[in-house]
């Protein structure tokens, strides 16, 4: 017989996928590594286990405690099913930007969820990094996970993600592209990819209102850089812990509109159906295709599934609405 002992063991081990027509003037072989197989249906799931496995180990949360985290929705998701499989109660604090799909799923799945407003500065009391950390404080036996800071985050991608491109690609990856939140999926994978072959290029995907890329290449933290977007787990107005800005090679900017076309456009033209992040990846990696030569494979990784978005990208009133269609 062959089973995994309990959901936790279904994590990671996801497939690489050829992408084709969305990708057509671009050279090289581009493959798309499809995080949505994990069970809580993104990336998170990886790095959700680790964190909290260190968390033990550090006698940071004991039997029958509370998980609380700040939490756009998809590492909620991996916190909960850690939650369930290990016998932990599950808090998120969500901001009010989040999609109501991420908000239902996540209390199916038996968390509590807070959710804040989006435009208010990251120090203000009803923000959701404070609020977070105020539950905290206020709950008995209670931990708090800060995906942001929690250098697990990272740990985990260097672990897994890492070796599977690697070793899918039989070391042939020349580039891989990904978007940065907390940066634990660009850090861990660059640092892993670039131990084995320094010639690797790293390649972030940044947003309009983020403060990523003028970071990186200036060295500045330029507040005018920050404003509300739209595109959903991608761009930061804070620089967290876990992003390793020696390992990127480069970021890009991609507009909320595109990140949105782009989303519905991987869905038609690949049947691939998966969240904003994942459009404004496959833009950026098309903003960035003079990097790409006909020898060339560039993973990218698409970090969350489209049904958190039914009701947003995959909405044609809601697209229009926004501006972002005819
Ligand atoms: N896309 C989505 C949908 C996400 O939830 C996240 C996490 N915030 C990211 C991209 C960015 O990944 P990371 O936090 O590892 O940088």
């Amino acid at each position: 017989m062959e089973y995994a002992e309990n959901i936790l063991g279904t994590i990671g081990n996801t497939p690489l996928v050829k992408m084709n027509k969305t990708v057509e003037e671009i050279d090289a072989l581009v493959l798309a590594k499809y995080e949505t197989f994990n069970p809580g249906n993104s990336v998170k799931d990886r790095m959700a286990v680790k964190m909290v496995e260190d968390a033990e180990k550090k006698g940071l949360l004991k039997p029958g405690g509370t998980i609380i985290e700040g939490t756009s929705g998809n590492t909620g998701m991996g916190l909960a099913l850690v939650a369930i499989v290990k016998g932990y109660k599950m808090i998120c604090v969500l901001s009010d930007k989040q999609s109501k799909e991420k908000m239902d799923i996540l209390r199916a799945v038996g968390s509590e969820v807070v959710v804040c407003p989006t435009d208010v500065e990251p120090d203000d009391p009803r923000s959701y990094y404070s609020t977070s950390k105020r539950l905290a404080e206020e709950t008995p036996n209670s931990w708090y996970v800060n995906q942001y800071d929690n250098l697990a985050n990272r740990q985990a991608h260097y672990e897994t993600t890492g070796p599977e491109i690697w070793k899918q690609t039989d070391g042939k990856v020349t580039h891989f592209v990904v978007g940065v939140g907390t940066g634990g999926t660009i850090s861990g994978v660059g640092k892993y990819l670039k131990e084995q072959n320094p010639e690797i290029k790293i390649w972030g995907i940044d947003t309009y209102g983020s403060v990523f890329k003028k970071y990186h290449e200036t060295g500045i933290f330029d507040e005018k850089e920050i404003y509300p977007y739209v595109t959903e787990g991608i761009g930061e107005d804070i620089l967290p812990k876990n992003v390793d800005f020696d390992v990127i090679d480069g970021f890009t900017k991609v507009t909320d509109k595109d990140a949105a076309v782009y989303t519905q456009k991987l869905a038609k033209e690949e049947g691939f159906f998966l969240g904003n992040s994942a459009g404004a990846a496959v833009k950026g990696l098309l903003q960035l295709k003079d990097h790409f030569t006909k020898d060339d494979v560039v993973v990218v990784l698409f970090h969350d599934h489209g049904s958190r978005y039914v009701g947003k990208m995959y909405n044609d009133d809601w697209m229009r609405k926004m501006g972002y269609i005819e």
